[in-house]
């Protein structure tokens, strides 16, 4: 078995950026829950408990998944490696041990990770083989709660800040200025702020999925889309089964849905020795 792994990452920007993701999402939900919430419904009908339904369902998405993220071994320690180098493996000085193409040791975690995505600082560890799914479906529920969050709380920021249009998005932009200006008062300048985090988060978030999405489609690891490798690429449908396991079609609704990985991490099918089943 693999070494115990702590939640909390060791490096410090690592540890800075998990405490804003464990700090900021819980915020969020109180901000929409507490202030935003009441502001539309003035007591507990079907339409607050289908949110609050829907925001759990999205919490429990998000928080399993980048938990099974960081509890997954992503290393290949537990996997059986040849104390003789084949070809196209290589040898890793640190971790002494050879490794399969596609591996790569990472500094941080300061060990091999199969079939190495990137390092990813939010969680503290690397996305390789074995928990680029929960990587990938953690990432796409905080986006669709992220899209979730600034669409509904949209009308209550507008009747907060309560200007023309033109004006409300530069207040959006530069708060301070609005307030300076006396056009809106300490809370609208609250209020426009989160919605202004709010937003860049959506685009951040937005931008990590669309690079995922891009990468699985064609088959690469980042690495190797930096390096332009396309030797993995099968076609659309194998490379997201290979991330997302035999039961992709509804292993994204949670991540205890068991959804094995059609290969081992060690060995991959390379695009010239695959043969595309033949049309008849
Ligand atoms: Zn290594
Ligand atoms: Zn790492």
């Amino acid at each position: 078995m693999g070494k115990s792994k702590t939640i909390i990452p060791k490096n410090s920007t690592d540890r800075l950026l998990f405490t804003l993701m464990a700090v900021g999402i819980p915020f969020a939900v109180l901000w929409l829950g507490c202030v935003v919430m009441p502001h539309y419904h003035g007591d507990i009908n079907s339409t607050v408990i289908l949110h609050i339904v829907a925001a759990l369902f999205i919490l429990y998405n998000i928080f399993h998944n980048m938990l099974l993220v960081i509890r997954t071994d992503a290393s290949g320690r537990t996997s059986y490696l040849p104390s003789v180098l084949k070809p196209g493996w290589r040898y890793c000085a640190i971790c002494q041990v050879n490794y399969p193409p596609r591996s790569y040791h990472c500094h941080i975690c300061d060990e091999c990770i199969l079939k190495r995505d990137h390092h990813c600082k939010f969680t503290g560890c690397c996305i390789g083989y074995h928990n680029h799914r929960y990587f990938l479906i953690g990432i796409l529920y905080v986006f669709i709660g992220a899209l979730y969050g600034i669409c509904y709380q949209w009308d209550y920021v507008y009747s907060t800040i309560n200007l023309p249009a033109v004006y409300f998005f530069m207040t959006l932009l530069a708060p301070h200025f609005a307030l300076l200006f006396g056009a809106i008062s300490f809370w609208g300048v609250l209020v426009a702020t989160l919605h202004t985090l709010g937003l860049v988060v959506l685009l951040l978030v937005l931008y990590l999925l669309l690079i995922q999405v891009k990468a699985i489609c064609l088959g690469q690891t980042q690495y190797e889309m930096k390096h332009n490798i396309h030797d993995y690429n099968l076609s659309l449908y194998k490379n997201f089964v290979d991330v997302l396991g035999r039961r992709w079609k509804i292993a994204w609704l949670s991540p205890f849905i068991s959804s094995p990985l059609k290969g081992d991490g060690i060995n991959f099918l390379k695009a010239n020795e695959y043969e595309p089943p033949k049309d008849i």
